[in-house]
């Protein structure tokens, strides 16, 4: 990596901005590759480095990777500093009703994978990631660093930002990867459809009395879908499997009476919604909510500038998709300025980002709609509805072709 220069105007061929882990996945991928070697990319990020947890300590923040994330970390390296720090894998999935008898259970075995993915902690992910932005020579990290403004100059195709330290950085391509609320995309002024989910997740890690086996275990209640995802720690040379990371998306206005409960309470509530599966909820972390919302750029590029990850699209956590989704855009943007590279297009050729757009914008939507119906079918009160649901995934239960083909999509093979 070249070392960050105080120079008051950088010139780069990519500029990406956000060092999360769409931002920081981008620049490994791209460098990564004989094509893209020769290419010179700054990353600009306004965050710390990530914070580190362990033993029982752990982030409260996680993310369920796909076998297709787990493709492409492992194509930059990252993925086996990811299992050495760690991941717990999953072997199973256990989803029903609070509403009724519907139930549906998913086996990796039944599609011939040892795992269904893998629940790992996001700033496990960033570091691992950020260890390997670093053994990039081509690659320059500004951090702490904020964009301020964009900088359009008449008849010229570069792109230029100015930063908040007075730095002024140039080049063909600017990809924004700076997170749900995008400063790029603001101050590029690309409109957004997005609206709240009108749900709040709680979020917080809990030891349970037996093990997680394993699995990721979702029920759904009418006031909103409570994830059990499992987590592992090692305790003398021995894995301890009682840990598990939760998100309980509930009703905007239950979520502050659930927040105001003392962690005694806190865990009863917890493992009555939860119907006490893996036993009383023993111990509980500190608690965070945030509220959900649903958010789509129109458009995920004009001339030179494109958005990636949570900065185009952010959805409900309730398939725990979102950042498999961002990490399909960094394929997908990856594969458009490699060809680019192979054919010698520049970098500003407009071709790249229509691409890039027609690639993933239809994927996105697809499944931010499907997760738009889970919600609005579990939420629903209505007799016949839930006579439905259950009914639905029951025969869901019993019929393996289909219930194969939809555990295989969810996991990106
Ligand atoms: C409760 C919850 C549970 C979730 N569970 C899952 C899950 O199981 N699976 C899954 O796939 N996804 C999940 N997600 C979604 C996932 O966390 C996000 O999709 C992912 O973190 C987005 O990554 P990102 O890199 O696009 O954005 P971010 O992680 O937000 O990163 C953006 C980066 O840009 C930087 N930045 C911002 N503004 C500027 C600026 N002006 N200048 C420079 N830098 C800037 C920020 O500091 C940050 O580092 C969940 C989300 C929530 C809320």
């Amino acid at each position: 990596m070249k070392l960050d220069q105080a120079s008051a105007h950088l010139e780069f061929d990519v500029i990406i901005v956000g060092a999360g882990l769409v931002g920081s996945a981008m620049a490994c991928a791209l460098a990564a590759d004989a094509d893209g070697e020769s290419l010179n990319i700054a990353v600009v990020e306004a965050g710390a480095d990530p914070l580190r947890f362990d033993g029982v300590d752990f982030d409260p923040r996680v993310v369920a990777l796909t076998h297709a994330s787990q493709t492409l970390l492992k194509s930059v390296g990252a993925w086996p500093l990811i299992e050495q720090e760690r991941a717990c894998p999953y072997t199973d999935m256990q989803v029903w009703d609070a509403d009724g008898t519907g139930s549906i259970h998913f086996d990796c075995h039944d599609v011939q994978q040892y795992n269904l993915g893998h629940i790992v902690e996001n700033s496990v992910v960033t570091r691992a990631l950020l260890s390997r932005l670093h053994s990039y020579p081509q690659i320059t990290l500004l951090r702490p660093a904020k964009v301020k403004t964009l900088v359009r100059e008449e008849g010229s195709e570069q792109q230029s930002v100015l930063l908040e330290d007075g730095r002024k950085l140039s080049a063909s391509l600017l990809l924004a990867a700076d997170g749900a609320n995008s400063k790029v995309r603001e101050l590029a002024n690309i409109a957004t459809r997005e609206w709240s989910y009108g749900h709040d997740a709680i979020v917080t890690t809990v030891r349970t009395q037996q093990t997680h086996q394993y699995t990721a275990w979702q029920r759904f209640l009418t006031s909103g879908p409570l994830a059990f995802l499992p987590l592992q720690t090692q305790r003398q040379d021995q894995w301890d499997a009682h840990y598990c990371s939760i998100v309980w998306s509930l009703k905007s206005e239950q979520a502050p009476e659930l927040m105001a409960l003392s962690d005694c309470e806190f865990k009863q509530a917890l493992g009555q919604a939860f119907e006490y599966r893996l036993g009383d909820v023993e111990e509980v972390a500190k608690r965070y909510s945030f509220p959900l919302r649903q958010r789509h750029a129109v458009d995920y590029v004009q001339p030179g500038v494109a958005l990636l990850g949570d900065a185009a699209h952010t959805i409900h956590p309730l398939a725990g998709q979102g950042v498999n989704l961002g990490f399909l855009d960094v394929a997908a943007m990856r594969d458009e300025i490699l060809r680019a590279c192979r054919r010698q297009l520049p970098l500003t050729d407009a071709s790249i980002l229509k691409r890039y757009q027609r690639a993933r914008k239809s994927n996105n939507l697809a499944m931010m709609a499907m997760m738009e119906g889970f919600k609005r079918l579990f939420g629903a009160d209505h007799l016949p509805t839930r006579w439905l649901r259950n009914e639905g995934l029951r025969q869901l239960d019993n019929v393996s072709i289909l219930k194969n083909a939809l555990v295989k999509q969810a996991m990106g093979l």
